[in-house]
């Protein structure tokens, strides 16, 4: 006993605290030094490394469904980007392996800022002050009109603020194939797998792979939220990230969770889907991500049927249909981005 008592003294000890505004300034150094953007040229084929990141008890595509969404990705790819994209496995990991892999990631500076500065943690005491906080500093950047679109009655802060937790909460509460909820204090160990901060951390230290797919889903709060991330109580369907290693200049996440899950709140929200039309709608949210990756094209606002635009809220499905019988992508009136 005494051994452990010694040894976390001197831990303790060692450990020095972390000055995050120190932090944040040599992580946007970094961001900043990183070379301009460039399209990826359609005359190359392009070859896209993929990591498939299981959690056992989740909804999950197996081997041959897998390859089902590469060839259906591919050839969507072709049609609306006009790329001879090749999409290989790579690695497939169990998630408890794939976050002892990663976890050097969130120590290693200056990559690590996002997962120490932007996770509000579920289980954090001072977790509604810090969601209010976020709310607050999100809606104060929208128009009011766009606020109410997104949020119906629930648009002040502290309204908000009430939703969006009860919504993350009702989310985290669907239940995996053991019968417990898929995020609790029984598990918050693995809220990492569901944090856009400690995902942004291991995308920007990627070596291997170009994307990184996960039945997981990227759903928690955290400081920098969007208005429409908060009206979807949480959920990011997916994003790219700069990387200084891999070909493209960067490297995506799709969470898979939020289009396989069969749970109360994705069935109310998304609505009933076959499985071919989950796996379709994977495949389109990937077009709109290679649409970032590849031709570096920002998020589009406007166009309401382009792959450019991506999904506004939970119904997938409603967006599928619109994107695919699109006629004009707009994607040549599309500016690129600086930065991912
Ligand atoms: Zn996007």
């Amino acid at each position: 006993m005494k051994y452990f008592v010694g040894a976390a003294l001197v831990l303790a000890a060692c450990a020095k605290p972390v000055d995050l505004k120190q932090e944040e300034a040599k992580y946007e150094a970094y961001i900043a030094a990183l070379p301009e953007l460039k399209e990826v040229p359609r005359s190359e084929k392009v070859v896209l490394r993929v990591h498939y990141v299981e959690r056992p008890q989740l909804p999950a595509l197996n081997t041959n469904e897998r390859e089902d969404l590469y060839r259906l990705t591919e050839d969507l790819v072709k049609k609306t980007l006009g790329y001879d994209l090749k999409i290989e496995e790579t690695v497939v990991s169990r998630s408890k392996d794939f976050l002892k892999a990663v976890a050097p990631r969130f120590k290693t500076s200056p990559q690590r800022y996002p997962a120490l500065a932007y996770l509000i943690s579920f289980f954090a005491a001072d977790r509604d002050a810090r969601v209010l906080q976020a709310v607050t500093a999100a809606l104060a950047k929208q128009p009011t009109e766009r606020v109410a679109k997104y949020l119906g009655a629930h648009k002040t802060p502290e309204a908000a603020t009430q939703f969006f937790l009860e919504r993350l909460g009702e989310i985290y509460s669907e239940t995996d194939f053991s019968g417990k909820a898929i995020l609790s204090a029984a598990n918050a160990e693995e809220e990492v797998l569901y944090s856009y901060g400690h995902w942004s951390s291991i995308l920007q230290g990627e070596r291997e792979a170009d994307f990184i797919l996960t039945n997981t889903g990227i759903i928690g709060a955290d400081t920098g939220m969007p208005l429409y991330v908060i009206a979807r109580g949480g959920v990011t369907s997916a994003f790219v990230e700069n990387n200084a290693f891999r070909p493209y200049q960067g490297a995506g996440v799709i969470g898979l969770y939020p289009f396989l899950s069969d749970g109360r709140v994705f069935r109310a929200l998304r609505g009933d889907l076959t499985f071919e039309q989950k796996l379709e709608t994977i495949a389109w949210i990937w077009v709109h991500e290679l649409g970032h990756l590849l031709l570096k094209k920002e998020e589009n606002y406007t166009f309401d049927d382009s792959v450019h635009r991506t999904a506004p809220d939970l119904k997938y499905y409603a967006w599928v249909k619109r994107v695919k019988a699109s006629r004009n992508h707009h994607t040549d009136q599309i500016p690129m981005m600086k930065k991912f």
